[in-house]
């Protein structure tokens, strides 16, 4: 990840088509990112360790959260959080999957579901990084189908009590509050559950070959016991998580364009300073023609992103717009790794470059969120009317 513009900069000046303030918290989010992950990340990468500590830092600079208008959050733009989440990317999709969970997905559930006194009593602390949220929706028996979800909550009196497992999700063991999602009588409710709360238990996911400086975990719940107060007053059915969804995939549309990005730069520098038969790889057409291609997709995909921050901070953006942008992203961004591996040789397969490291993430990146496949599905109901899950 480089400071100074790069060749892909100045073909493509994505800031003459942002306003100044939006571009402004993309320089902040990159400075971030090189003084306080970048140093430290193919160490913690290698050592599969979570920079906790960085937390409250995301806080401090106003990351976490920072499109909710109101209660202590940033109230920015749609764009301006794309643009950090394409910021935080470019080091690693871990960071940017934490400002994910936190923000879209755990505060965004309280923002768009809470009731006033919940919504003033987590979100301030949350985004300072006081408080750190988990987005439970996955269970282990098939993650693409949240209908079929068995976490069960039964009411008993005027408490909840709630029993099931839930797995992949990101940061359990070290969050202060989950954000669970459990089958009732009359329909998925989603709770705010502090994790110290008897009958909660996380277990960490430690086999992972990607995502290695980030966490996810395997929650258990055993007759745990929450008062009403705990339920997400306005939410009831699956529109209540994949609102949330639908938040965070946005950001994943823009956040891998920045591994890309990560991965052309590397490539570029690569192909212009490495040689072979007497002159640099990059004066071979063959290597010309892929940074070309990564190029022309990478400026595509930076297009889509810019169309649907457009749309979402005029709130007309559609689940179905999201899905094109996290389908063809994710995609493309493998794709660009991939030929950046290539090009890069045998060292690609090195901590030497971020290369293989992002390619590793990206694989997580296109699995969460609905995978290519359920993002399709949902494209071709789109055009159908047909549900072909
Ligand atoms: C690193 C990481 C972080 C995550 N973080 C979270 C988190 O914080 N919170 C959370 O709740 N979840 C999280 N998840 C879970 C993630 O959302 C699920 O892994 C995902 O939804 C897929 O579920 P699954 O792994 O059970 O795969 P499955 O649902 O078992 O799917 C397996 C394969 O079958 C395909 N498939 C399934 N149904 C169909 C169909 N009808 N037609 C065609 N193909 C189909 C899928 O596309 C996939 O290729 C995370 C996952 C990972 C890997």
């Amino acid at each position: 990840m480089t400071l100074n513009s790069s060749s892909v900069d100045r073909i493509f000046d994505v800031s003459a088509l942002v306003s100044a303030e939006d571009w402004a918290w993309h320089q902040r989010a990159l400075d971030f990112g090189h003084h306080h992950l970048h140093p430290h990340i193919d160490n913690d990468f290698d050592a599969k360790h979570f920079r906790h500590e960085i937390v409250s830092q995301l806080g401090k600079s106003g990351f976490l959260g920072m499109h909710i208008a109101g209660y202590g959050c940033a109230g920015a733009s749609a764009t301006a959080y794309g643009l950090v989440c394409h910021a935080l990317e470019q080091v690693d999709s871990g960071w940017r999957t934490l400002v994910s969970v936190q923000g879209s997905l755990a505060m965004g559930a309280i923002a768009h579901w809470g009731s006033e006194a919940q919504k003033e009593e987590w979100l301030p602390r949350m985004a300072r990084g006081e408080v750190l949220g988990c987005f439970a929706l996955t269970e282990p028996e098939g993650g693409s189908d949240p209908a079929a979800m068995t976490t069960f909550a039964r009411r008993d009196g005027s408490d909840w009590v709630l029993n099931g497992t839930k797995r992949w999700i990101g940061l359990a063991t070290l969050a202060d509050v989950a954000i669970l999602w459990a089958q009732t009588d009359d329909g998925v409710r989603g709770f705010i559950i502090p994790t110290d709360t008897p009958g909660f238990h996380a277990a960490e996911i430690t086999n992972k070959l990607s995502m290695r400086a980030s966490v996810q975990c395997e929650i258990t719940l055993t007759d745990l016991r929450l008062p009403d107060s705990a339920r997400l007053e306005n939410a009831l059915g699956l529109r209540g998580p994949f609102t949330c969804l639908t938040e965070a995939r946005y950001g994943i549309a823009w956040g891998v364009m920045g591994a890309a990005k990560s991965c052309l730069d590397v490539a570029v520098e690569r192909a212009t300073s490495r040689e072979v038969f007497g002159r640099p790889i990059g004066a071979n057409q063959l290597i010309q023609a892929k940074l070309a291609n990564m190029l022309v997709e990478y400026q595509k995909g930076m297009l889509l992103a810019l169309h649907l921050g457009t749309l979402h901070d005029v709130n007309e953006l559609t689940p179905a717009q999201v899905s094109i942008g996290k389908l063809n992203n994710v995609r493309e961004a493998i794709s660009i790794a991939s030929q950046a591996r290539s090009i890069l040789g045998g060292d690609g397969i090195t901590s030497d470059f971020p290369v293989m490291r992002h390619m590793a993430n990206l694989e997580s990146v296109r699995t969460y969120e609905g995978t290519d496949e359920i993002h399709t599905l949902i494209l071709g109901r789109e055009l159908t009317g047909i549900p072909a899950f």
